[in-house]
């Protein structure tokens, strides 16, 4: 059985005072389920990480970065580590987001690169895929999908992989309003858990989580997380409003 998982996004946005009020609303609001039903995270921008990791105070809430380099240090100039993040107390880090994808323009290889860095110096990466409107329409969606997962994941175990968390995040359903109905997101779902068990096992396919990402409100929330593979959210927009993210995490419940 898949623990949910509910996961905020918080992109480019919050300040010193908002994002570290943010991190204490949704620690005091989700006290009685954090990681016990649930398991919740955060994903602030890197400056404000450690002001967050100290405002929620040892709640059960787990702290990601949204992006990470794959090397160990040394001279690339802006770029943050694995071991820098591990450092300041961070537990994931997201991968492959579509903003990177698509407005930095990351390839699959150094997402790639990134994943397996994660994952080599502890952290727990979040792997986005998912395909563009232009994609979807032409019925590219299976195809992008399989090869985001197949190229983000090449070369690694099934020991290392286990500790990958995949987002299913359609980039036409990103802050833009538009959600996959809960059907398209279960057909999408459903495909990478069958592509899991044929790059690696039943058992891995069975229980890696895989997340839904694009436009998730409390409105639309549990429908979607009702869906059979599912396992919660990774919520951009409604992450920066501690009630709604707080009713998220109920509807995973
Ligand atoms: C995201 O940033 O991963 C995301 C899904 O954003 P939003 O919920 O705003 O669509």
């Amino acid at each position: 059985m898949r623990k949910p998982f509910v996961a905020g996004n918080w992109k480019m946005n919050t300040d010193s005072q908002s994002s570290v009020n943010l991190a204490g609303g949704i620690a005091s609001g989700s006290s009685e389920v954090a990681g016990r039903g649930v398991d919740i995270a955060v994903f602030p921008p890197f400056v404000y990480l450690p002001s967050v990791i100290k405002a929620l105070n040892m709640a059960n809430i787990a702290v990601g970065a949204q992006d990470v380099y794959f090397e160990q240090n040394g001279a690339f100039t802006g770029e943050i580590s694995v071991s820098m993040l591990k450092d300041v107390g961070c537990t994931y880090a997201l991968c492959g987001h579509s903003e990177r994808r698509h407005v930095i323009g990351e390839t699959d290889e150094l997402i790639n690169k990134k994943v397996a860095a994660a994952i080599s110096g502890g952290l727990l990466p979040v792997l986005c895929v998912g395909e563009l409107l232009e994609e979807r329409k032409a019925s590219q969606t299976n195809e992008v999908v399989t090869r985001q997962v197949q190229n983000g994941l090449a070369g690694l175990s099934v020991e290392k992989v286990s500790a990958v968390t995949i987002a299913y995040e359609p980039v036409w359903a990103i802050g833009t309003g538009l959600t996959a109905t809960p059907e398209q997101a279960q057909q999408a779902h459903e495909l990478v858990r069958k592509l899991l068990a044929e790059m690696y096992d039943d058992q891995l396919a069975e229980e890696i989580r895989i997340l839904y990402g694009g436009s998730v409100k409390p409105e639309n929330a549990a429908e979607l997380m009702r869906q059979q593979d599912v396992d919660g959210s990774l919520v951009g927009g409604a992450s920066l409003k501690t009630d709604d993210f707080l009713a998220i995490i109920q509807a995973a419940l």
